[in-house]
């Protein structure tokens, strides 16, 4: 089936999966009880105070003051290496600039460094190294607006001094080429997660959108992570498969990070989170940051997208053709294709408060402490409403309509994954000291 958006791509075209149609499916009680015995008056102070879309934006302008808003996931570094892109212009283009995130009122920033899992293990490392000087040369090159950060203490330091964060994560890890030195390598550079796979099995873990092969982490996966635990690397969950997520758990000493991944209860596809999933990562103390890409979100659009699958193969290939190897452009193009097939009515309309829906069902199931967001701009198709990082305050507004308390906004947009990599911090320190 057409996915629309890169985030499964490499599953779908890569040799073995022979074509198209993917063989499967690719790509607050005890205030409550309280409150009930107060006068109904009583009972919601809040919804009396919000009452108005004034007041709504007014909390939601107070909260943004003093939160930090992060985002774990953003394919902005395909742009820099395949169309030089810098960040410090308003582009017309693309998801993500310095003016566009200062009105989002994003506050730090997670880059992908990305390479399909199907390049040969020498050019998915030369291309890493690649990304990885790109992204630290547009930090350089903006020292007004961007900070490095390796750490939750830096992302903290740069909101204070009102500069966004800029921060690296590596998805897919077979990037390191089944070579802890490698790793070593690259969370030295700054790297500070590592998605264990992408959309195919790599050498030592299986992914959701690939036939098992090793069932889950073999004993060099298992290395990896504690080798990631070690350096104080988060291990991402995002992408692999449900084995693979459970062994990670189960080897893993510090909390893990789901970088961009959504509800499988409200859109059944392998990308996302299952309940149980859910479950057991709140137990282990880690964070799920919330995907935007529209067919995660809705479970309408996948199946129209499956349904649909013979009639978008030709333009969906007409257009891979045109880009070439440029996975900037491939993610424009799927953007585009998705909009035609909504306007013809083919695709439904996902809107952009179909991510506060996932957030809602993700608080409820692994609690409030475990949600976070990340977006996959500039890398999967974006809801209407959502077209670029400028709208992100939007979410702010709808977590206060919808009731959140301010502490609780605050987490989601940030807390939540700097208190991981808090501890993930505080894991490293204590496993280097034992060494
Ligand atoms: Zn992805």
């Amino acid at each position: 089936m057409p996915h629309w958006g890169r985030d499964l791509r490499p599953r779908q075209f890569a040799p073995a999966t022979g074509g198209w149609v993917g063989r499967r499916v690719l790509r607050s009680a005890a205030a409550l009880g309280l409150f009930a015995l107060l006068p109904l008056g009583f009972a919601a102070p809040r919804s009396s105070r919000d009452n108005t879309s004034a007041d709504i934006a007014a909390r939601a302008r107070a909260i943004r003051r003093h939160a930090i808003a992060v985002d774990t996931h953003d394919d902005t570094p395909q742009r820099m290496l395949w169309e030089n892109f810098d960040l410090g212009h308003r582009d017309p283009t693309g998801n993500i600039d310095i003016p566009r995130m200062r009105d989002g009122g994003l506050n730090a920033i997670f880059m992908s460094i990305w390479t399909p899992g199907t390049l040969p293990p020498a050019e998915a490392s030369r291309r890493a190294f690649q990304q990885i000087d790109l992204v630290r040369e547009q930090v350089t090159k903006h020292p007004a607006d961007l900070m490095l950060a390796t750490t939750a203490a830096d992302v903290r330091r740069a909101r204070k001094e009102g500069k966004i964060a800029v921060l690296m994560g590596m998805e897919g890890g077979h990037m390191i080429n089944d070579d802890l030195d490698l790793l070593r390598k690259y969370a030295a550079l700054g790297v500070r997660y590592l998605t264990l796979t992408h959309g195919v099995n790599d050498d030592w873990a299986d992914s959701s959108t690939d036939k098992p092969a090793h069932n889950g982490l073999t004993p060099f996966g298992r290395s990896v992570v504690e080798e990631l635990n070690r350096l104080g690397v988060m291990v991402d969950i995002s992408h692999v498969s449900d084995k693979t997520f459970y062994d990670a758990l189960q080897v893993t000493r510090a909390p893990v990070l789901a970088s961009h991944s959504s509800c499988r209860a409200l859109c059944n596809v392998p990308r996302n989170m299952s309940d149980d999933m859910l479950r057991a990562l709140a137990k282990n103390g880690g964070v799920v940051q919330i995907n935007f890409h529209v067919g995660f979100l809705s479970q309408e659009y996948a199946d129209a997208t499956k349904a649909n699958a013979d009639r978008g193969k030709q333009s969906i290939s007409d257009m891979e053709k045109s880009c070439g190897e440029n996975e900037a452009c491939q993610g424009r193009g799927y953007q585009r294709l998705s909009d035609e097939a909504t306007a013809q009515g083919i695709l439904p309309v996902v809107n952009w408060q179909r991510i506060v829906d996932h957030i809602d069902h993700a608080v409820q199931v692994a609690g409030v402490d475990h949600v976070g967001l990340g977006s996959d701009f500039d890398g999967a198709v974006m809801p209407r409403g959502m077209e670029d990082v400028s709208h992100y305050g939007q979410i702010t507004e709808e977590l206060v309509r919808r009731g959140y308390s301010d502490a609780d906004i605050e987490k989601i947009l940030g807390g939540n994954v700097l208190r991981v990599m808090t501890e993930v911090e505080r894991v490293s320190r204590e496993m280097k000291r034992a060494k």
